[in-house]
């Protein structure tokens, strides 16, 4: 997954790491009511229900320790807190967040499954700051979908594109365009996936959203497993789009750039499988390495991994080729210019005749 740039808050490129937990904070829907414990019942959104039911209030300071239920968040405010300035502050949420992605077109919702930082991967340019520690060791389902009503509630009101931090941005990126499970490692890879699709697509109809992209931004190590691909397969009735990654055309540069000990031909059968299922997007980053972009025989075995996946049935609808575009975890690894990438762009539209591909530039 190119997801490590999605947490960054502005997702020059889609993905580098699986996630984004740099969200500009929301501020709650200039029209939202006041929630004390005073209010009418029927004022009150459920999710501040929710936290009322636990004790809490909308923007009351949190109650003492004791008895605290650790799993919710203290105060509505954060869930939908004030604006921050720090890019790479997550505020109070804790799985949910939202960035401008370029390739999304837009704002996109952000959901990262992967708090603990762990990932099947370990790409040479992964965005991810590993030097500090996760937050937790699971997900907490109840949190996220309080986190995700709430964000939900933002989008359908307007208040979630009219967040501060995006008022820099072009007004027409300015829209919410998807909600994406893209986090800090690899998402179809943690076991509570399947339940958080069934939180994320009750709480995405709740809100009437039912024509909001759903993208998994996954590396397709698992797809393989059983529950990742009837998950899968429940997420097609909820407006999935995969976006999958696929690095390079060989087995050793797999392993360099990847480093997973999960075999290449693996991912390129779930690849496959996936691709026979549904029409999938494939993110590549491409790099030098220690100076040495990737040799032209790797562009072309890389071509040829698409043509494969066409002609064993299976549909990719598009190519996004970019480059490193946030620190990356090794810094040997450094960005190919647009020059160099278009000519790997050309290759992939000689082996994909009809699909669309597009050259994202960096922008270290
Ligand atoms: S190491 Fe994991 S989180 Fe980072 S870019 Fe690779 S697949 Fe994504």
């Amino acid at each position: 997954m190119n997801h490590c740039a999605r947490r960054t808050g502005r997702d020059d490129t889609p993905g580098g790491g699986c996630g984004g937990l740099t969200w500009g904070m929301i501020h709650a829907a200039p029209a939202r009511k006041a929630t004390g414990a005073g209010a009418p019942e029927s004022s009150l959104s459920a999710p501040a229900r929710e936290l009322r039911d636990a004790g809490l209030q909308m923007g009351a300071p949190a109650p003492a320790a004791p008895g605290e239920r650790a799993s919710l968040p203290r105060r509505m405010s954060d869930v939908l807190p004030a604006h921050r300035e720090h890019p790479r502050t997550l505020g109070a949420n804790r799985y949910v967040y939202a960035v401008i992605s370029r390739r999304a077109g837009g704002v996109s919702i952000g959901v990262n499954l992967s708090p603990h930082k762990a990932c099947n991967f370990d790409c040479t340019y992964c965005q991810v700051d590993r030097t500090t520690p996760g937050t937790e060791k699971t997900v907490v389902p109840e949190v996220l979908r309080a986190e995700l009503r709430a964000v939900f509630e933002a989008a359908a009101s307007g208040a979630l594109a009219a967040e501060p931090r995006f008022a820099t941005s072009p007004a027409e990126m300015r829209r919410v365009v998807d909600v994406a499970f893209s986090g800090d490692g690899e998402p179809t890879n943690e076991p509570w996936f399947p339940e958080a699709a069934r939180i994320l697509a009750e709480e995405r109809a709740r809100a009437g959203l039912r024509d909001l992209p759903v993208r998994v931004i996954t590396n397709a190590t698992v797809f393989h497993r059983p529950e990742v691909a009837e998950t899968l397969r429940f997420l097609d009735a909820h407006g999935l789009d995969v976006w999958a990654k696929l690095d390079a055309g060989t087995e050793p540069y797999y392993r360099l750039v990847d480093r997973s000990r999960v075999p290449f031909e693996r991912v390129l059968a779930n690849l496959l499988a996936c691709a026979r299922e549904r029409t999938v997007t494939i993110q590549t980053l491409f790099a030098r390495h220690h100076g040495e972009a990737p040799p032209a025989a790797e562009i072309a075995a890389w071509a040829g991994r698409l043509r494969a996946i066409r002609e064993g049935g299976g549909r990719i609808g598009w190519v996004q080729v970019h480059t490193v575009s946030r620190v990356p975890a090794e810094s040997f690894v450094t960005p190919l210019s647009l020059e160099e990438l278009e000519p790997i762009a050309a290759a992939a539209r000689e082996a994909l005749p009809g699909t669309r591909v597009a050259a994202y530039r960096g922008s270290l």
